[in-house]
């Protein structure tokens, strides 16, 4: 059975962005006949803002999507993590590494993507036989990273097309455990994915280089037949060409929920985003006859103030 997963993080509210890349999850899964998994990836410890999970579930059910199975909340699948994170070191694949964030940005040559942040050099790598040497020797908790080898991952994406990453090079040995233990985001996603049977991963391009990431975390656990498919979609940008945030207004969904917008007038500017001119009064589920993959647009759909004002009904 083909299984995809919604997955908000609590660490904001849902808004006309991510709202956009669930629906299209949510259409492709219903079509499809995928079994849906709702995940809540709460493990960003101090960004987790109390209540924000019961509001993302919120807003997900006023936008008519459904699931089959969850909330599965990842704070309490921490031992499995542990675990994981344990066998890679075992075999080798990991490290411990003492490095600061401020020592790894500067001794890293080029910055990396918008983000600002930087290839990390491989200062630590081969240095400690153990988390428990490390932290002995230099008297700090080491986070735990993984050893990228030198090689190009290539995958296609199924809505982008053929990809080819060196991590190595191009992103570098990257975190699975925080210097706490608690797991990094690339390592949780992997090991819940395999455990969850997901087939088909939909999300925003902003994520586009975890994947490679992901895929190599795969074969080292041995889960190589498990690797999903992949549908990295175009984000939702203001104006000024990026992302939709804060900058752009309240584009939260219980911002216009709040102010009597109704969910179907939502509904239709996503639809709108998806490339489907929806009369009123529609619901997602009514967009299950019109949703084709195939016209969406290619580039990002931009959030102007007259869409704001349309929402609003002015
Ligand atoms: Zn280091």
């Amino acid at each position: 059975m083909r299984t995809t997963r919604l997955a908000p993080s609590p660490t904001g509210a849902l808004h006309l962005g991510n709202a956009r890349t669930f629906l299209v999850n949510w259409l492709l899964a219903r079509q499809q006949g995928w079994r849906i998994v709702l995940r809540i990836e709460d493990l960003d410890g101090p960004r987790i803002k109390a209540g924000a999970d019961r509001l993302a579930i919120e807003d997900l059910q006023w936008l008519g999507l459904d699931w089959d199975q969850g909330p599965i909340y990842q704070s309490t699948r921490q031992e499995k993590y542990s675990s994981a994170i344990r066998s890679l070191l075992d075999a080798g694949l990991a490290y411990p590494c003492v490095c600061s964030r401020k020592e790894t940005l500067a001794a890293a040559s080029a910055p990396h993507a918008e983000d600002g942040s930087a290839v990390y050099p491989g200062t630590c790598r081969g240095k400690y036989a153990s988390p428990e040497e490390a932290r002995r020797l230099t008297g700090k908790p080491p986070a735990i990273r993984f050893a990228a080898p030198a090689e190009i991952v290539r995958f296609d994406d199924a809505f982008l097309g053929p990809q080819a990453t060196n991590v190595a090079t191009e992103l570098g040995d990257f975190v699975i455990a925080k210097a706490d233990g608690t797991a990094a985001y690339q390592l949780a996603v992997v090991v819940d994915d395999a455990e969850m049977g997901v087939t088909d991963i939909v999300r925003g391009d902003d994520l586009l280089d975890s994947t490679p990431r992901q895929i190599l975390l795969y074969r080292a656990m041995k889960a190589s037949e498990r690797i999903p498919r992949y549908f990295h979609l175009p984000l939702v940008v203001g104006t000024d060409g990026r992302r939709l945030a804060k900058r752009h207004g309240d584009t939260r969904l219980a911002a216009y929920r709040e102010a009597g917008v109704s969910a179907s007038r939502v509904t239709r500017l996503l639809a709108r985003w998806c490339g489907i001119d929806a009369p009123a009064g529609i619901h997602s589920r009514d967009l299950l006859d019109w949703f084709d993959l195939s016209r969406l647009p290619r580039g990002r759909a931009v959030f102007t103030e007259q869409d704001d004002a349309w929402l609003r009904g002015r």
